[in-house]
């Protein structure tokens, strides 16, 4: 049954409100194309309001500025006791609106209540240093909220990136306008109606659905807004970045996207490796942006290894996300679907070896079977560009010096991976990887306590770990003299 849609207007002021306009915009289920609930479309006038309730909010004599980090905190912590009492119906809405097996929605649902309890956890442990100058002279440091923050949202994992954005900036005192992906714009509204009923006071989070253009456009270009926070497409981040700098130079977050190399060594245990090479690119769909999608396999066990990648993709089971023995749903839209589609067609015209796979599956939905593509070479359109979809595509190396270079021979810096049982090749691999996260013989393991971020094109700052909270403050340093 399909799960209840209750908000579907913007947020503003803890006000469930119409855009300025009066307009609305559909949203559908990638399962069958279908309308599921018509969503009101902010735009600049609606980024104004939301704006100025957030910078009212920010007042250093609000309610929310005049609580202790303490009661900050405390507030958050019931947040995520409210989103685990509805993680079932969150992870169903998450599923109806983006098409994620129910399985993973429910999977990121509760990993995002254990994100907000560690970041809620940050919020009273925001302290500066003392710093002895000369003499009577000393400085003490304050650390203190940037203010209001315009967060933007991808489509792909919605509630995890709302929530990893809206509690580390609440953590650090500051206020919030969220732009959702305007293909997912539920859970948002969901998350937002529980950020209310913890307790959050008016202004502080404001949601305000909409389009790229428009309500993203006003949102970076605003100059009340001090920071945004962005997760997407690596073209996108660009033009954020752009925008903040044309503006009042707000401080930027971006989490972009990736084409990560996975390393398998001739001394793999390929009965992990195989299926964990998998997960790391079939896992919902594709659609993540650390995808394991330039997989280069050792020549020794190359022709072997293929054998068991084309025997795994083909025992995936595609179907409905709603159904428990479904491992692979649709992909979010007919746009994503034909993008994906033609880099499949590309694949084989630049003569990559199509193993299985390769079509769409029914012509309701957007369905694409899992793909493999073998003796597929670095300078193919689909070893180099983010394909976002479930194209596993497998490339020959001889030596690890060899493959060190080819894996960095890219813009991207998001992820890596190497399965080996030597430890020095572990450990050369993770010291010359150019990119944020590394994973040796696992592929996917994260959690709010490590890290996240991407070198080079990849990104700009980190999400995650005991210092993320940093992001969303500035440094005033006071000097007196005794
Ligand atoms: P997108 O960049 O098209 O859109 C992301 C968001 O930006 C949406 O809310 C969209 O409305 C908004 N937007 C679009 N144009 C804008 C503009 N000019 N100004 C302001 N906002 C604008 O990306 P997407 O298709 O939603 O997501 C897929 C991408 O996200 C992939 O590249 C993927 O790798 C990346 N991603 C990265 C991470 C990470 O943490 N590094 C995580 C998830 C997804």
């Amino acid at each position: 049954m399909a799960p209840q849609i209750k908000y579907t207007k913007l947020f503003i002021d803890n006000q469930w409100v119409d855009a300025v306009s009066g307009k609305t915009f559909d949203t559908y289920s990638p399962h069958d194309g279908s309308v599921i609930a018509k969503v009101a479309e902010g735009d600049e006038a609606d980024i104004n309001l939301a704006v100025a309730a957030a910078k009212r909010a920010f007042h250093r004599n609000s309610e929310w500025r005049l609580l202790d980090a303490a009661q900050r905190g405390a507030i958050l912590y019931k947040f995520a006791d409210l989103v685990q009492r509805d993680v079932e119906y969150l992870a169903e809405l998450e599923s109806y609106n983006n098409g994620a097996v129910l399985s993973f929605s429910k999977n990121i649902t509760q990993s995002g209540v254990q994100s907000i309890r560690y970041l809620a956890s940050l919020a009273d442990k925001i302290q500066g240093d003392t710093i002895p100058l000369s003499g009577e002279v000393f400085s003490y440091t304050l650390k203190q909220p940037v203010g209001v923050c315009g967060l933007i949202l991808p489509w792909n994992v919605p509630m995890l990136m709302f929530i990893n954005k809206v509690v580390t900036a609440l953590a650090a005192g500051c206020t919030v306008v969220v732009k959702p992906a305007e293909q997912t714009p539920l859970t948002a509204l969901a998350l937002a109606a529980l950020l209310q009923e913890a307790g959050v006071p008016a202004g502080v989070v404001n949601i305000v659905n909409g389009f790229g253009v428009g309500a993203g456009t006003a949102l970076t270009h605003h100059r009340d807004v001090a920071k945004i926070s962005f997760t997407g497409s690596m073209e996108v981040g660009k033009l954020i970045q752009q925008a903040a700098g044309a503006t009042n130079l707000k401080r930027v977050t971006l989490e972009l996207g990736g084409k990560s190399p996975l390393i398998i060594m001739n001394d793999a245990d390929l009965n992990i490796a195989i299926p964990y090479a998998a997960f790391g690119v079939f896992t919902h769909q594709g659609q993540i942006c650390v995808a394991a999608s330039r997989l280069y396999v050792q020549s020794d066990i190359y022709d072997k290894f293929v054998q068991g990648a084309v025997e795994f993709a083909k025992q995936r089971t595609v179907g409905n996300p709603n159904d428990p023995a479904t491992q692979q749903g649709p992909q979010i839209d007919g746009e994503m679907m034909n993008k994906v589609l033609g880099y499949i067609e590309k694949g084989k015209k630049e003569g990559a070896k199509l193993m299985t796979g390769g079509k769409r599956i029914g012509n309701s939905g957007f369905y694409i079977e899992p793909t493999v593509f073998a003796d597929v070479t670095d300078d193919m359109t689909i070893a180099k560009e983010e394909i976002f979809g479930p194209v596993q595509s497998i490339l020959k190396f001889d030596t690890l010096e060899e493959v060190i270079d080819r894996a960095n021979a890219t813009n991207y810096g998001l992820s890596a991976g190497i399965f080996t049982t030597n430890l020095n090749t572990a450990l050369q691999f993770s010291k010359h990887a150019e990119a944020g996260v590394v994973w040796v013989n696992t592929y996917l393991a994260s959690g709010p306590q490590a890290v996240f971020g991407g070198f080079k094109d990849s990104g700009l700052g980190r999400e995650n770990g005991l210092h993320c909270v940093d992001a969303y403050l500035e440094v005033k340093t006071v000097t007196i003299n005794l």
